[in-house]
């Protein structure tokens, strides 16, 4: 494919699709779907890896920009810019680029906007794989993150430095929900002339809308509550329009991380209904949190919707609910994490989280298990602490499963 990328000078395309400003539910259902003349009601699936064009003449112009369509599913996609427009305009970001996985979102991101000698400045609490890919991949490309404590602005503050160009957290942190100061965040980086990326991926922009709050970009893992699931993997990045397109898009199609139409269209279908399930999901969260606290097998109970947690303030004045994920730190470390764990009947054990059904994680043997004894001190991971993701069943029967899983 030629250097000439006809798609980045295509507004037409890269435009959220025209939606009155109504509620954030009205548009999760209906943004970003122009019907074809065939009429249908649900969203289309272009399943198709390329594109028809009606002459040479129109094919060169396609190439060279100087008409809009698209050319190859790697670049543009019906489906998956239908994904990418309804996202958008539910973050309140210009445009949104979708990639084939949350980790593919993030890489394509630092890949596309970072150079050798730049410098990360990012969370302790990040979800693990993130920290592998800034800590092991990134390095070798002569990118360095410096590692800080979620919720303290002095600890970022120390870290920058020259070559800062990119502050990136996600929040609430998982697994032990910290949460960051967004507004105060953002001043620091574009006081250093550097992006505030958040990785949305716990609260998604039902709870949270992060560009509101002067972040610079917005990531996803859309295989999370986008899809609500557990159906397919997928990613997002939403920002500004420019930006994206310049930087973003380009790499996406030199570098090949492309977002399926297949899973474009299951995504689209999620949205449709994750305004209803972010809120039942924080309802039955803030259900079990409130129902477990004070137990004797429980040290800790770490949940931003409840009001004992110490930050609950700041979430709620970022957040409209606490969200589905909530974590147990167990009296009797790994024997007794790993016994509540086998003990459960309803939860499914898995590392997945922000499904329909309700699942449990160990994270320090899974998900974070490639991190250092002092990285895991850092951001909290303890060989007693048990992630719950709540899912949609009846809060009453999870309830029950985790009094009988604790009590036996
Ligand atoms: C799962 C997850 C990711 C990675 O997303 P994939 O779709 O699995 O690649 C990134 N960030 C957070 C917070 C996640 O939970």
């Amino acid at each position: 494919m030629p250097d000439d990328d006809p798609i980045l000078r295509a507004p037409s395309q890269a435009v959220p699709a025209a939606v009155p400003a109504t509620a954030l539910q009205t548009r999760a259902v209906r943004a970003g779907h122009s019907p074809t003349p065939e009429g249908e009601h649900s969203e289309p699936l272009f399943l198709t890896s390329s594109f028809v064009f009606e002459s040479a003449e129109q094919a060169a112009a396609r190439f060279r920009g100087d008409e809009p369509g698209n050319i190859y599913s790697r670049f543009t996609n019906p489906t998956v810019r239908a994904f990418e427009q309804r996202l958008a305009v539910l973050e309140g970001g210009e445009r949104c680029i979708a990639t084939s996985s949350g980790m593919s979102a993030i890489l394509s991101t630092c890949m596309a906007l970072l150079s050798a000698g730049d410098h990360i400045v990012a969370a302790h609490g990040l979800f693990g794989t993130t920290v592998v890919l800034l800590r092991d991949v990134l390095t070798r490309f002569g990118v360095d993150t410096s590692f800080v404590k979620l919720s303290s602005l002095p600890s970022w503050e120390a870290a920058i430095r020259p070559q800062t160009r990119m502050l990136f957290l996600e929040t609430p942190s998982n697994p032990t929900t910290e949460i960051a100061d967004l507004k105060c965040l953002a001043r620091l980086a574009h006081a250093h002339d550097a992006l505030l990326v958040v990785d949305n991926c716990f609260c998604t922009p039902v709870l949270q809308r992060p560009l509101e709050h002067g972040a610079d970009l917005v990531i996803h893992s859309a295989t999370k509550y986008l899809d609500g699931q557990g159906r397919c993997v997928g990613g997002a990045v939403v920002g500004p329009k420019e930006l994206l397109e310049q930087k973003v898009l380009s790499f996406l199609r030199g570098a090949g991380p492309s977002m399926s139409p297949f899973n474009a269209w299951v995504f689209l279908k999620g949205l449709e209904t994750l305004s209803l399930r972010m809120r039942a999901h924080s309802e039955h969260a803030l259900f079990l949190a409130r129902e477990l606290q004070g137990r004797p097998e429980i040290d800790k109970l770490h949940y931003p919707g409840l009001p004992e947690h110490p930050q609950h303030q700041l979430a709620s004045s970022q957040q409209q609910a606490g969200g589905g994920i909530l974590s147990l730190e167990l009296k009797g470390g790994r024997d007794a994490a790993w016994r509540l764990v086998n003990r459960l009947r309803l939860f499914s054990i898995t590392a997945n989280l922000g499904d329909a059904k309700s699942t449990v994680t160990h994270p320090d043997t899974t998900t974070h298990w490639r991190l250092t004894p002092g990285e895991k001190q850092q951001c909290g991971i303890t060989p007693g602490l048990v992630r719950l993701s709540v899912g949609l069943e009846d809060p009453r029967d999870l309830l029950h499963d985790l009094r009988q899983a604790l009590e036996r």
